[in-house]
């Protein structure tokens, strides 16, 4: 980071911050406990916006009140456009808010910021919106702490380039901020919950689910150890908030032309689009939490006012759509990575989207019941979606803050990228109780190396010599099907699916056994085998697995609570 604003370690105050399209969010810690705090306006999930009116400078949820107003002096959704070419933004959900255009080949926005009425608007790359608004959450964040804010460690997602870190990096600097570190979103996630003081480290493969309002990140994250590995990433710009807005919108524009038949549609006139858009957003948010949401505008259109209602249902049929789109997503970057469901131990749903309870309720359809599905409909424990990414962030400041800028950069770096893993399980060949070749994992598949494991396996009652055959292992997926069902059984369902009118969408059908699928390992192939003489009666044999940087093998065998061993090295 050449240039970079650099605070010596002792004059630091840090906090951790999310930066997204839709909304931006501060945490920091106290007692090694993350708290998400809230700004001026008492919010915790702060619009990423800025507004200017008659030269005055209003940002979230201020400035979002602004966007039916104010439109095109309110800057929205510009996150994703730091660091890239014009002609390589998405501008699709700047149509209500002020338009980005190319100047000087940088993606720039034209704005009134002054407050004389005659000045000229006035040019800002969105280096300088980023800036501007960085400014504002920084003081939010000072005044809320009582003193200067001067380092964060900054959220960003999975697929953000080198040329967006570098601009979000300057954005930040310019703004007086020293960046500690940027760390993937799914990291962040995945760190919050690994902190709380209950959680056990243990090795794990944990799929991230980040949903927020212009973007569906998926990532397959292996902890080990304490250590996080990416193993793979889908991104999707389609089935996000923003689409279930728009599903609202639609269905509430047509049940007002619906009434007023006459009317002008509020979808063709910008101040009863914004109106139907904020609305909605609001309404889609309280079903969240209740089986009944209203909606209620004052004149939507030609002077009209509207209210109405929408259960819950209702609105999930409406968005089944994206909902499955999600599904499918989640579904991808398991097989990108090589995995199948029965794999993941935990599904972490992160960011705005993820309250809706059918997102959670579909995902635990998808997952076998093995799987922990963290969002707050499913588990009592879960932590708020929204709130995971800045206390990831704000946890991993504090961890860091001691140190000086140069040594993070070093020594933190691999923690959150891509590092070197093994592909196989590495373990041993035992006995069942049919007397049966069975694999012991010692060291779990993805792990990230270096890496030691030691476990504890019983000899043969009587001891002796016992002979340790080293092995991979890998796991495969074991499909038994149901037992086909008796003739009579059948004609009686299809008589009763003629009998009834027509079956709910989402009704499962309990009748029908589904195939039964199970992990099971495979033994692959034998690295190295041993033996350890001579093994009391009743002894136990300790095994070690090192696996080194280089990704060669020391294995070690020896009987517990006796002296030497036997210990061999393979190459990578
Ligand atoms: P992105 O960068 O993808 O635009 P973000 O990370 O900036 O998103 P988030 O706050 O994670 O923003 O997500 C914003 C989306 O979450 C919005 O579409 C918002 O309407 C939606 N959202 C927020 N709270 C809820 C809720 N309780 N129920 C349903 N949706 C919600």
């Amino acid at each position: 980071m050449s240039g970079a604003k650099v605070v010596a370690p002792a004059d630091r105050t840090v906090i951790g911050l999310t930066f997204g399209n839709s909304n931006s969010s501060i945490a920091y810690t106290v007692d090694d406990k993350a708290e998400v705090i809230a700004n001026e306006d008492g919010d915790r999930q702060i619009p990423t916006i800025l507004s200017y009116v008659d030269g005055d400078e209003y940002y979230g949820q201020q400035a979002k009140a602004f966007l039916i107003r104010n439109p095109n002096n309110t800057v929205a959704y510009f996150r994703d456009f730091l660091g890239k070419d014009f002609e390589h933004i998405d501008p699709t959900h700047n149509h209500a808010s002020a338009h980005p255009k190319e100047v000087d080949g940088t993606v720039s926005f034209i704005i009134k910021d002054k407050a004389e009425e005659d000045a000229e608007p006035s040019t800002l790359s969105v280096s300088e919106v980023a800036t501007r608004y960085l400014r504002r959450l920084v003081g939010s964040a000072s005044d809320y702490l009582g003193k200067k804010v001067t380092s964060a460690v900054i959220t960003i997602p999975t697929n953000f380039n080198d040329k967006q870190k570098a601009a979000l990096l300057a954005a930040a600097n310019a703004a007086d901020l020293e960046v500690l570190q940027l760390i993937s979103e799914p990291v962040a996630a995945a760190l919050a919950y690994d902190a709380r003081p209950e959680a056990q480290v243990e090795d794990k493969i944990v799929v991230v689910a980040e949903l927020g309002g212009t973007r569906s990140d998926v990532a397959v994250v292996a902890s080990r150890g304490g250590m996080y590995t990416v193993l793979a990433t889908a991104h999707d710009y389609e089935f996000n908030g923003v689409a279930l807005d728009k599903i609202l919108m639609d269905h509430f524009a047509k049940e007002f032309l619906k009434r007023n038949p006459s009317a002008k549609d509020p979808r063709e006139n910008a101040r009863g689009l914004a109106k139907l858009k904020f609305e909605s957003e609001a309404t889609k948010r309280a079903l969240s939490i209740g089986a009944n949401a209203s909606f209620s505008v004052e004149s939507l259109s030609d002077g009209i006012d509207f209210a109405s209602t929408i259960n819950r249902l209702r609105y999930e049929t409406l968005s089944r759509t994206v909902f499955e789109g999600i599904n499918r997503l989640v579904e991808s970057v398991i097989k990108k990575a090589g995995l199948d469901v029965l794999d993941v131990d935990e599904v972490i749903l992160s960011g705005g989207t993820a309250h809706t309870p059918r997102i959670a309720a579909n995902f635990s359809n998808i997952f076998p019941q093995s799987t922990r599905i963290l969002a707050p409909s499913t588990n009592p424990y879960a932590i708020n979606p929204s709130e995971l990414g800045p206390r990831g962030a704000a946890l991993q400041a504090s961890l860091i803050q001691e140190y000086e800028a140069e040594d993070i950069d070093q020594s933190t770096h691999a923690a959150v990228t891509t590092v070197a893993h093994i592909t196989n399980a590495i373990g041993i060949v035992s006995l069942n109780a049919a007397g049966e070749e069975i694999f012991v994992p010692v060291v779990p598949a993805e792990t990230a190396v270096p890496a030691r494991r030691t476990i504890q396996v019983a000899a043969p009652k009587d001891g002796g010599d016992v002979l340790v055959k080293f092995v991979e292992g890998n796991t495969h997926i074991k499909v038994t099907q149901p037992e086909p069902k008796p003739k009579e059984d059948k004609s009686a369902k299809v008589e009763d699916a003629a009998n009834s009118d027509e079956e709910s969408d989402f009704s499962d059908d309990e009748e029908e056994e589904e195939e039964k699928r199970e992990k099971v390992w495979k033994i692959g192939n034998t690295l190295a085998e041993a033996a350890v003489r001579g093994v009391k009666k009743g002894g136990k044999v300790e095994v070690t697995v090192q696996v080194n940087a280089d990704l060669s093998v020391i294995l070690t065998t020896r009987e517990v609570g006796a002296k030497g061993g036997v210990r061999g090295q393979l190459s990578a």
